[in-house]
């Protein structure tokens, strides 16, 4: 279904259509951020001809037209995680907004020294760092799902950490650096059985999965519009409405309160009581755009492409290692997997690698992908990581399968 129509796919997404250094630009750098759609760019040029207001607070009309669209996003990014009721999704800026929330209101109201916090070896570090600063704060322990060398998780190891200590499991459901799937209901439903809160980082996996934060009874999902197609700047918390009504503030300020007298403020309700201040009104609007592309496209179809993308890419690195002596050694090999795929080359900086794509208009991404301790275990200053979206094609991975054949013969001279 995308194979056929995918240069009708290609004709929404005007960015694709350039040159770069050159050459038409191959953009596999999708797990960073992914391109945005027409219908989504016309949206937010859209607000900002016709209906730019502050919402929720006049009674005149752009203001209502303003409010009307923020909320219809809500009500749409309900139904495509199926929450119970759009008042258990809170926007945010992203992911990592999502998680510094929970850590900062449900972390500093619930953690105690002696709690525990789980989190993986191939967290994010939006997944590590604001679980430290809240358990150091806390005197509460972060301790860490180890992983093998095909980067899956451990889970005799996770079932064994699980604890009355447990507070919180805050796991990613898709790795970013390797394309690993985690078996996240598993995972919920061991960290349930003690107690314990559930916190998943969507960040990777809402553009390529089935979401259903019913089914999965997740208690948290943290979500990035920008990795969904959509506008930066936006993101999602879904919380289950008794968790986040028993979850202190976040930010202080408009919006988030009842009443407020110098005695004694009264806060809002969900989601209000979490979004203090004037919003990203406009990036919230054009979200919704995303979200229906993706939906009327099929999320299904859309993975199920992505990972014959992969295959293709996989097939043609193992075909270059034949007759380069194993020069190209891939970092992730899950069973599994999204369409991500780290590698390295031997006798050559990940860096290089990505400017010698570069110059042929390919853009990857190089580095740790903020996932400093995975690259610690696999004992890697970084990789270089190809990511594939619905608008990737096979005749750009046979582009960059063309340009790693040479570098990787350079690298075997
Ligand atoms: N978690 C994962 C797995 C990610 O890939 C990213 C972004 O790359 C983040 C969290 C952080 O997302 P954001 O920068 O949109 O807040």
């Amino acid at each position: 279904m995308i194979k056929s129509n995918i240069d009708t796919i290609r004709a929404n997404f005007p960015i694709l259509h350039q040159e770069v250094n050159g050459k038409p630009l191959v953009y596999f750098d999708n797990a960073a951020t992914t391109q945005k759609p027409k219908q989504v760019i016309e949206a937010l040029n859209q607000y900002y001809l016709k209906d730019n207001a502050n919402i929720h607070r006049a009674a005149h009309t752009l203001a209502s037209r303003a409010t009307d669209y923020f909320e219809n996003t809500r009500r749409t990014i309900q139904a495509f995680i199926n929450a119970n009721e759009p008042e258990e999704c809170i926007f945010t800026k992203g992911v990592t907004e999502s998680i510094n929330l929970v850590a900062q209101t449900w972390g500093r109201a619930n953690l105690n020294a002696g709690d525990e916090v789980i989190v993986t070896t191939m967290e994010h570090h939006s997944n590590i760092v604001p679980w430290q600063m809240i358990c150091d704060e806390k005197g509460a322990k972060l301790r860490v799902v180890p992983i093998n060398q095909n980067g899956e998780l451990i889970m005799e190891a996770y079932e064994e950490m699980l604890s009355a200590n447990t507070k919180l499991v805050a796991c990613v459901w898709v790795s970013n650096a390797l394309g690993t799937i985690n078996p996240v209901e598993k995972i919920i439903n061991l960290a349930h059985q003690v107690g314990a809160k559930v916190l998943l980082d969507g960040a990777q996996a809402c553009s390529h999965l089935n979401v259903d934060v019913q089914k999965l009874d997740c208690d948290f999902l943290a979500i990035s519009s920008h990795k969904l197609y959509g506008p930066t700047g936006v993101g999602v918390l879904y919380g289950k409405r008794e968790v986040l009504e028993t979850m202190p503030p976040y930010h202080g300020g408009g919006e988030m309160i009842k009443e407020v007298t110098f005695e004694k403020t009264t806060y809002n309700d969900i989601p209000y009581k979490f979004e203090a201040g004037t919003p990203n009104i406009g990036d919230v609007i054009a979200f919704r755009y995303a979200l229906d592309y993706l939906t009327v496209l099929g999320k299904e179809n859309v993975a199920d492409y992505e990972l014959q993308l992969l295959n293709y890419f996989v097939n043609g690195v193992n075909e270059i290692n034949k007759q380069t002596n194993d020069a190209i050694k891939l970092i992730g090999a899950a069973k599994s997997k999204v369409a991500v795929q780290s590698f390295v080359i031997k006798n050559m900086h990940p860096f290089d690698v990505g400017m010698m794509l570069d110059a042929k208009g390919i853009a990857v991404r190089t580095g740790h992908h903020c996932t400093q301790p995975l690259m610690q275990f696999f004992e890697l200053e970084g990789t270089i990581r190809v990511s594939f979206a619905l608008y990737n094609t096979f005749s750009e991975i046979d582009t960059l399968l063309q340009a790693l054949t040479s570098i990787a013969k350079y690298a075997n001279r």
